[in-house]
Parts: C-alpha cells; sequence; structure tokens
C-alpha cells in the first residue's frame, strides 16, 4: 500500500535531541528554540518568530494579540482547516466565511470587501496548499478599513509571492510543522510577528502571562504574571528535531518539487481530455509543492477513484468540509451559499506526497488513474 504520508528524517534529528539532553535545558525557549527562529528570521527576513507547540496554538495566540473579544467579526475563507476559525471562536468572534476561487481553492480576494461590516476586525488569508493569495489586494483592503491581516501560512514554508515570502506580508502569520507539512518535528508551529507593536505582548502570552522573556534577557529583576497568556512553547527537544529538518530544507524542497512536476507531466494528457482538472498556480506565487490535487467532474466520480485507488494499493484522500456548513457552525451561519467552497470540499482528491516516494509510485499512481479513466 502506498500510504498517503509518511515523515521523513533528515539524517540529524536523533543527534541533535542528544545535544538537547545533554544542554541541559529541554524545557522551552533553549538553545534549539533560538536556532530555529534565528534561521527564519535570517532566511525570510520575518521581523520575530516564536516557536509555538502547534499553528493552532499560534492563530489562538494571534487572536489573543489582537484583542478579539465577543461579537467582533473575522473574515476567512470556509475552504480551511478547523483550527483557522477555532482560534478566533474561543476569543468570542463572529467567523464571516468566504468562497474560495474558481480556479483555486484559496480565498476569493475579491469577495472581501462586500463581507467588511463595522464590527470587523480582521482578515485571515490561508494560502491554500502552499500557493499565495493575492497579497496587494488583501493588504490593500485591510488598509482601507484599518483591519488586521493574519496569515494562516500553515503550508506555505518557503512559497513567496511577488517574490517575498509569504509569513511576511500580515501583521502576524502562523506556520505548522504538523507531520504532514513540508518541515516537521511531529507536532510544532510558529508565530510571526511583523508589527513591531506586537513582539512585547507576544513574549509575554508565549510565557504563561509572565515577563519571564524580559527576565531572562536580564531586562527586569523578577518576572511576574502581567497578562493573559498560555503555555505556548514546545520542548527544546522537538525544536532539535525541527532544526534537523531546517537545515535540510533546500534538499527537501528540491525533491518535492520533483514530485509534483511528475504528477503534472504524467497527468497532463488526462487534463487535456477533460477528465480532470490539475492545480492551478497564478504567476504571482511560486510553489511549495506542499501538496498535489486533481479535481474530479462530481463527488460521485472523486469518491469512486478513492475505492479503485485503495483496491490498486494507493492511498488518496479528499480534504476539507466547508467550515461553514459543518456541524458545528451551521446553526451559526446566516451568509450566502458558498459554491467553490463546496465545490473543492466535493472533488478535491489529494494524491500520497511525501519525500520518500519514488517517481516510479509516481508513474505507477498516475497509470492507475489514467486506468480508472480508460478502462
Ligand atoms: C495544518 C494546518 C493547520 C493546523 O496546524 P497544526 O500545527 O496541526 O495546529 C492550520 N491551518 C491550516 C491551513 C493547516 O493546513
Amino acid at each position: 500500500m502506498i500510504p498517503f504520508n509518511k515523515p521523513y528524517l533528515a539524517g540529524n534529528e536523533l543527534p541533535y535531541i542528544k545535544q538537547a539532553v545533554s544542554n541541559c535545558h529541554i524545557s522551552g525557549n533553549g538553545p534549539f528554540t533560538k536556532k530555529c527562529q534565528k534561521f527564519f528570521e535570517n532566511k525570510y527576513k520575518f521581523k520575530k518568530c516564536l516557536l509555538t507547540t502547534s499553528c493552532t496554538d499560534a492563530l489562538e495566540m494571534a487572536a489573543i494579540l489582537l484583542d478579539i473579544k465577543e461579537g467582533d467579526e473575522v473574515i476567512m475563507p470556509s475552504f480551511t482547516f478547523v483550527s483557522t476559525a477555532n482560534a478566533f471562536v474561543l476569543r468570542g468572534a463572529k467567523i464571516i466565511f468566504a468562497d474560495s476561487r474558481s480556479d483555486h481553492p484559496g480565498l476569493d480576494e475579491d469577495k472581501i470587501e462586500e463581507l467588511i461590516t463595522a464590527r470587523t476586525k480582521a482578515i485571515v488569508p490561508v494560502h491554500y496548499a502552499g500557493v499565495a493569495c493575492d497579497m496587494d489586494k488583501i493588504m490593500k483592503i485591510a488598509d482601507k478599513f484599518n483591519l488586521f491581516v493574519v496569515e494562516d501560512a500553515a503550508q506555505a514554508i518557503d512559497s513567496y509571492y511577488k517574490e517575498k515570502p509569504l509569513g511576511s506580508f500580515g501583521h502576524l502569520a502562523a506556520f505548522s510543522f504538523h507531520e504532514t507539512k513540508n518541515i516537521s518535528s511531529g507536532e510544532g508551529g510558529m508565530l510571526v510577528i511583523n508589527d513591531d507593536r506586537f513582539i512585547k505582548r507576544a513574549e509575554i502570552i508565549w510565557e504563561k502571562g509572565t515577563n519571564r522573556v524580559e527576565f531572562f534577557n536580564r531586562e527586569v529583576d523578577k518576572y511576574g504574571w502581567v497578562d493573559i497568556g498560555s503555555s505556548y512553547l514546545p520542548s527544546d527537544i522537538n525544536a532539535a528535531f525541527l532544526y534537523a529538518q531546517l537545515e535540510n530544507i533546500e534538499s527537501i524542497q528540491k525533491r518535492r518539487s520533483e514530485i509534483w512536476n511528475l504528477y503534472f507531466k504524467y497527468l497532463t494528457p488526462l487534463a487535456n481530455n477533460q477528465k480532470i482538472k490539475l492545480p492551478f498556480i497564478p504567476a504571482y506565487s511560486t510553489n511549495n509543492s506542499h501538496l498535489f490535487y486533481i479535481l474530479t467532474e462530481s463527488k460521485q466520480k472523486r469518491n469512486e477513484l478513492i475505492s479503485f485507488l485503495k483496491n490498486n494499493g494507493v492511498n488518496s484522500v479528499f480534504h476539507y468540509q466547508p467550515l461553514h456548513s459543518s456541524p458545528f457552525y451551521r446553526s451559526k451561519y446566516y451568509g450566502k451559499e458558498l459554491h467553490y467552497s463546496q465545490y473543492y470540499s466535493d472533488n478535491l482528491l489529494r494524491l500520497p506526497f511525501y519525500y520518500d516516494l519514488g517517481n516510479e509510485s509516481v508513474e505507477y499512481i498516475a497509470q492507475m488513474i489514467n486506468s480508472f479513466y480508460f478502462s
């Protein structure tokens, strides 16, 4: 059976974990945590990075930092992971769901402005599959209406919009290092703070609402409870694992890109025959090869294809259920029908994608999809 995902080990994970243990600093904000944060600040020029235990936690920190309160409205796509919304719902926000684009599962930038009211506080674009939302359009709307932007960059590591890295546009951005992402620490995430005003408070929220970071930096002589917060720091053992992956980001991205291009090449004839649609990457975005999806003509065909592939040893999976019609949110949703959110939920199929997936497996999977349509 070809699995959908398989964790990749770059090589130095265990030696670095051993080193973290001998450093005698295995709690948070240790030497490996600092190395990882510096890596991102240097390579992508993010202003300030804080490792978190997950992207979910980074999004929760963002909601606290923006002072999201009961009744505030936050605009985001319906076709996304639950954490994008949950983080703001936990602070009492009302989520205003927007539709996806016709040519891409990401947020339709042209549908944002009509959703803005006097209570709108933030826009949360999600860079689906690591493909950029049109950030010029989004930042222009945010400026015009004085809104905050939090990029859900969970899937967007090492991807760019007009040559500027994703995660550097919003006031805040959140990344994920979950096992299924390009770079992983099992569970892990990171909050990026691009707006200076939020840096000090972010460090406090990160450290359970205390000014412990200032204390460690010898800026104050004792630390105490100064704000709300929680335990958002990962152990330095997790950071050690993450650092081993980050050191190899270039070879990881290179291999993932080869796999993506092979899928695209092998499946192009089927797309030319109108049997399926292939991913579209707008000219302003790079492709970080986070995942490979195809679009079928109907939900029924998609589900038949999943079974067919399974019977032939290939594990393929659909993606999100629209959040606006989820069991939790549908009774709270009074907006319009979101056609494309439903479309991607019904027709999108993700193919196996991981570093160790061999070329021959990619070819086999493509052959199986071909034989599904032509036998
Ligand atoms: C993976 C993912 C998350 C959650 O990341 P965790 O690190 O598992 O909390 C949030 N949003 C999107 C778009 C994701 O793909």
